[in-house]
């Protein structure tokens, strides 16, 4: 037995110490065909999705099924588009075990790494965040179907259940579950986006944005332009120059590059648990103030692509026009014009329903923050208005009450919870108490729908005690 096999029973032995109350709860129900019907399903095999998944079948929640169109185990950006060498956040951030000792990334570190492993390690690399992930599914005996995508959703009320499209190997079937949650990643609100102006300007084989596959070797010996200062946009400046660029100049609007990650300001008790307490106009000042803030890349990401002699900061640098001279791209800045061969976007990804295709046929319904606040003109911020205006345990809101009350029983655990939750879905930091806030909605819209059924069984009820 290998010491993580050692380590898995000992997370079903803590787990077995704390099962109670062990007796299920929820009936299971079919479809007038005769289809058994989920009481979960979740879309996204990720961090998100499969701690959602671990946190509803600790309530005994267990007729779920997770879904994901990546292989098993590739969710996410860790084994594909992430071009970090590791983690963001710090090591020392729970969240996926809640509140499981033996759970944790670092006993499964110090399990597969050996006794004082721990202490040795710095961030942890993202191949290695992966294989945890990986060994918590196996653990828990969450289950995965990989390879499968989620179409566009529609609500049965007849069968007081979701109808969810699973696309499969070119085929398709329809699944039916009572409650579905999206964990659809950082993105899952909207899409990863390059400007309308730029992908105008260029023809698509010289830019690429960084959650686009992108050949580096085929950049050995150019010349690479890199609009934005985010951590991606710090990553794949690295990337491409280990891998040969000749130079590559990093472009953003601001002064001075963001020095100070508001993200590290949030990591307390009060404004991870309780930002989704506050009234709209505080959620609106907290989050637009954060934004406002900026992102920045870590301190090692920063150091691995400034070392490179052929690394450039333009900061205050907008660009004002952008052609193709020839073979060459033309870019005017504020600061001057400059040549590239290739240009990588770094400008992340918009909140926007409407890109969703899960939500094509029900987002027009769906409520947004613009529909509900109106922020001083002084903090206006586009993007925010168009997130999902969330119920305190995010569940999706109607924009037009009575118009599609089964909105209620359709949960949002994306990055696009932001302003109504704070760090929810898609986020190590957020993770630890945003899991119970999405399980306890969960469990309660259930135990509620079937309140009559729980009340008979209790009249019913004859077990004698002696
Ligand atoms: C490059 C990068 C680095 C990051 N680094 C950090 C970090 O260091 N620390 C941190 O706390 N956060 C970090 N984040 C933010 C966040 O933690 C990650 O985005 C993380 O992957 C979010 O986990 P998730 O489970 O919510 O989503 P994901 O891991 O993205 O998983 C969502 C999954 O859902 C799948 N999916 C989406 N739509 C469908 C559909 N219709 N049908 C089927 N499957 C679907 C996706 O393909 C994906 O596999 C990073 C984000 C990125 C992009």
């Amino acid at each position: 037995m290998t010491p993580e096999d050692r380590l898995a029973e000992r997370v079903r032995r803590d787990l077995e110490l704390l099962s109670y109350p062990e007796r299920e709860w929820l009936a299971p129900r079919s479809t007038r065909e005769g289809q058994p019907i989920l009481d979960v399903l979740i879309v996204g095999a990720g961090q998100s999705g499969l701690s959602a998944a671990f946190g509803l079948m600790r309530e005994r929640i267990r007729n779920l099924l997770v879904v994901d169109q990546n292989p098993l185990d590739r969710a996410g950006p860790w084994l594909s588009f992430a071009r970090m060498r590791t983690l963001r956040t710090p090591k020392y951030l729970t969240g996926p075990d809640l509140g499981i000792p033996s759970l944790t990334p670092r006993s499964w570190y110090e399990s597969v790494h050996g006794e004082g492993s721990w202490e040795k390690l710095g961030l942890i690399p993202k191949e290695t965040w992966a294989e945890y992930l990986s060994f918590y599914r196996r653990t828990l005996g969450i289950p995965v179907s990989p390879e499968t995508r989620v179409g566009a959703l529609g609500y049965d009320p007849a069968e007081r259940a979701w109808r969810v499209p699973l696309e499969r190997a070119g085929n398709t079937e329809l699944a039916f579950a009572r409650r579905v949650v999206l964990a659809t990643g950082i993105e899952g609100s909207g899409n990863w986006h390059v400007p309308e102006w730029l992908s105008k300007a260029l023809p698509p084989e010289r830019y690429a944005h960084t959650r686009h596959d992108i050949d580096f070797a085929r950049l050995r010996g150019r010349r690479v332009a890199v609009l934005g200062a985010g951590a991606s946009a710090f990553d794949n400046a690295a990337t491409a120059l280990e891998q040969g660029a000749r130079e590559v100049r990093l472009y953003f609007r601001r002064k001075t590059l963001v020095n100070v990650n508001a993200y590290r300001w949030a990591e307390f008790v009060g404004f991870l648990k309780h930002l989704g307490d506050l009234g709209d106009a505080e959620k609106w000042r907290f989050i637009s103030q954060i934004l406002r803030m900026g992102q920045l890349p870590p301190a090692d990401t920063f150091r691995r692509a400034s070392e490179h002699p052929g690394f450039h900061l333009h900061p205050g640098s907008a660009w004002k026009s952008l052609r193709m001279d020839g073979d060459r791209i033309a870019i005017e800045t504020e600061g001057g014009r400059h040549e590239a061969d290739f240009v990588i976007v770094g400008t992340g990804f918009v909140t926007d329903l409407k890109l969703r295709p899960e939500l094509e046929a029900i987002e027009p319904q769906i409520a947004r923050w613009a529909d509900r606040y109106t922020p001083p003109r002084a903090e206006r911020h586009d993007d925010l208005g168009r997130h999902p205006y969330l119920g305190p345990n995010f569940e999706f809101t109607e924009r037009t009450p009575g118009e599609a009350p089964y909105l209620s029983t359709l949960y949002n655990y994306t990055f696009g919870g932001l302003l109504s939750l704070g760090f929810g879905g898609a986020s190590i930091s957020g993770m630890k108490y945003s899991n119970p806030r999405l399980v306890h909605g969960i469990t309660g819209s259930l135990f509620r729908e079937d309140c009559e059924e729980h009340y008979q069984s209790l009249c019913a009820f004859a077990a004698e005690e002696f």
